[in-house]
């Protein structure tokens, strides 16, 4: 109990509150089998005294920053400044986020209070946290922080204000502003935190490109169609690609103009885009290997839409099945193979009927199996440019086929040279 008596008498003098109180506090965290080292900053960080060691924080440009340092002053530009609540400990805490810089570099930043600072202010910011995130030292600005106007412009090399192309997105990006066109919303109830709570979801596109977003707290403007201004949104990662965020604190404004919508999609290798861990709209030519069970005439839950077999949903059990048309076909590149799941309208074309084209052949046959028989006699051994959103799990990669149409051109070379690309 020495080293405690110690560090009490240590952390007194240092936060300027009596070793009595300091004592007791570091008691009761022990009993709970907190380190000392830990207790003594969680009682540092109770007085004020901020999460750092007890040296005075030294003051650095952002690319000397590392996790190495408590904590740091530094003088900097604000470059965006997001707001969003989180749920904290269990309770709801509305924090700012975004990036700062200097003329050595950027770093992101969470505040826990509002300094009331915007987009382009320079600052004086004094015993700022450091924290790792990803592998990257971050500011931490909590009570213990001080943040003041600085005297001169801090000079820096990026773009202040937030506003990006979709291409330019990344997950982490905070405080962030789009002018997009939304292609797609669906509204949806989902069981959140706080009961049911209506959300829209869909796809926004840019000149740049196109990308999935989520409103967690559904702006009215927010239409098919409708081209807008979104500020303060944040970037998350939805199966591997980035997705917009909005929330309480983004605004919806529409715009006088219309907003220019690119129409390709970027054309990659296989194993670039399965690399890539995932991607929202990509296009890929490759050799169909195999037409997979499961493809054809099959049957979904009419609760679900999950495809069942023998009139049982793995979730609802027996169910009256609904009849539909699908593909999944093994894609290869030279490179690398995905399943690509093609939905009904496309396999229609494929196949070169409807359902019930389908279901009267399978009667004829007295098989259901014809019909996949003759999507690959169809598909097997040709050479397709597919369209879709790619995605990454652990049952291997999927393509989910937006559209598919016989290439001209030899998918190994295609690839390869792709490839060659990649590596210079
Ligand atoms: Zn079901």
């Amino acid at each position: 109990m020495m080293d405690v008596d110690n560090k009490a008498e240590e952390l007194a003098s240092a936060l300027g509150v009596t070793k009595q109180e300091v004592k007791a506090d570091l008691e009761s965290l022990l009993e709970f089998d907190v380190p000392l080292d830990e207790a003594a900053q969680s009682v540092r960080r109770k007085h004020g005294g901020g999460s750092g060691g007890s040296s005075t924080p030294e003051t650095l440009d952002i690319a000397s920053i590392t996790t190495a340092q408590s904590s740091v002053n530094v003088t900097v530009r604000v470059l965006t400044h997001g707001t969003r609540t989180i749920r904290y400990q269990g309770e709801d805490v509305t924090i700012r986020e975004g990036t700062l810089a200097d003329s050595s570099g950027t770093i992101s930043y969470t505040a826990w209070q509002d300094f009331g600072f915007e987009p382009g202010d320079s600052l004086v910011i004094g015993n700022a946290g450091v924290r790792e995130w990803d592998g990257h030292p971050e500011l931490n600005l909590g009570q213990s922080a001080t943040v003041s106007m600085a005297d001169e412009t801090v000079d820096v090399n990026q773009p202040i204000g937030g506003d990006s192309d979709l291409v330019d997105l990344s997950p982490g990006d905070r405080g962030r502003n789009v002018e997009v066109s939304v292609q797609e919303v669906d509204s949806r109830t989902i069981d959140g935190r706080d009961g049911e709570t209506t959300i829209l979801s869909g796809v926004l596109a840019d000149e740049t490109g196109r990308l999935p977003f989520t409103d967690w707290d559904p702006h009215p403007d927010i239409e098919v169609g409708a081209d807008l201004r979104i500020e303060d949104v944040y970037i998350r990662e939805f199966r591997g690609s980035p997705s917009v965020n909005l929330s309480a604190f983004s605004t919806v404004e529409p715009l006088a103009a219309p907003v220019a919508v690119t129409d390709s999609a970027p054309q990659l290798s296989l194993a670039e885009a399965i690399d890539s861990g995932g991607l929202f709209d990509v296009e890929v030519v490759g050799n169909v290997l195999e037409v997979r069970d499961g493809s054809g005439l099959i049957e979904r839950c009419p609760d679900c839409g999950r495809v069942i077999q023998s009139g049982q949903c793995r979730t609802h059990g027996a169910v009256e099945g609904a009849d539909d048309l699908r593909i999944k076909a093994i894609v290869d590149d030279g490179t690398d193979t995905v399943t690509a799941i093609i939905g009904s309208e496309l396999t229609e074309e494929t196949y070169g009927g409807d359902v019930a084209a389908a279901k009267e052949a399978a009667r004829e046959a007295m098989d259901k199996e014809v019909v996949a028989e003759t999507i690959r006699e169809e598909l097997v051994g040709r050479a397709y440019r597919v369209r879709g959103s790619l995605s990454v799990d652990e049952y291997g990669p999927n393509l989910n086929v937006e559209s598919f149409e016989p290439a001209d051109e030899d998918p190994a070379a295609l690839a390869a040279a792709a490839l060659a690309e990649v590596g210079q």
